[in-house]
């Protein structure tokens, strides 16, 4: 998920921290595999550190809020998260196959993917939801959480099925959106 709002700060802080890590390049739609299914992850090693720690540096010099491995192109079930980053704190969040398993109330907030560019819209989701998986150490772990954690969340975990947040949203303003979208890669070439 991209941050809506812009902050220079932040960005120029984490370019600081650009040591050893990579940072990977980000799909874009259409590219088809953000609309694949993510495998579950059965084996942790040490390329999906590897992967989680380059996803990590990835999201924060988007910036962003949140990435799947489908935005790097990896068909394996992992998000990796961070809501406080905006505000100058630091909360990473690694979650390996992360699931659902409860969601109430409903909210709408305005949305943005780092796989979907130029375009944001109010999507309707879940007020607060918890999410089981596993940490980077294979232990069991469990997140509740409300408000932007709670959109992140669900958000990212869409991409490991393959839907975005545009799949949310009125047939129509998406529509509108991807005929956009087709244009200006006509225009590029
Ligand atoms: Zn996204």
């Amino acid at each position: 998920m991209k941050i809506l709002s812009k902050c220079h700060r932040i960005n120029n802080y984490y370019q600081l921290l650009d040591i050893a890590m990579a940072k990977l390049p980000i799909r874009q739609l259409p590219d088809p595999v953000l609309r694949q299914q993510a495998q579950e992850i059965t084996e942790i090693n040490g390329e999906l550190q590897r992967l989680i720690d380059d996803m990590a540096e990835t999201m924060y010099a988007a910036p962003g809020l949140g990435l799947a491995a489908p935005q790097v192109g990896v068909l394996q079930r992992l998000i990796v998260l961070d809501v406080a980053h905006r505000e100058g704190a630091k909360d990473l969040r690694v979650i390996l196959n992360p699931c659902i398993k409860s969601g109430e109330g409903e909210a709408v907030r305005e949305e943005g993917c780092l796989s979907v560019a130029d375009f944001s819209a109010e999507v309707r989701r879940h007020a607060r939801v918890t999410v089981t998986g596993v940490d980077r150490e294979g232990k069991p772990l469990t997140i509740s959480g409300e408000g932007l954690l709670a959109v992140v969340l669900q958000h990212e975990i869409d991409h490991l099925d393959g839907v975005l947040f545009i799949d949310h949203i009125g047939r129509l303003k998406r529509g509108l959106y991807l005929r956009r979208l087709k244009k200006q890669l006509a225009a590029k070439g």
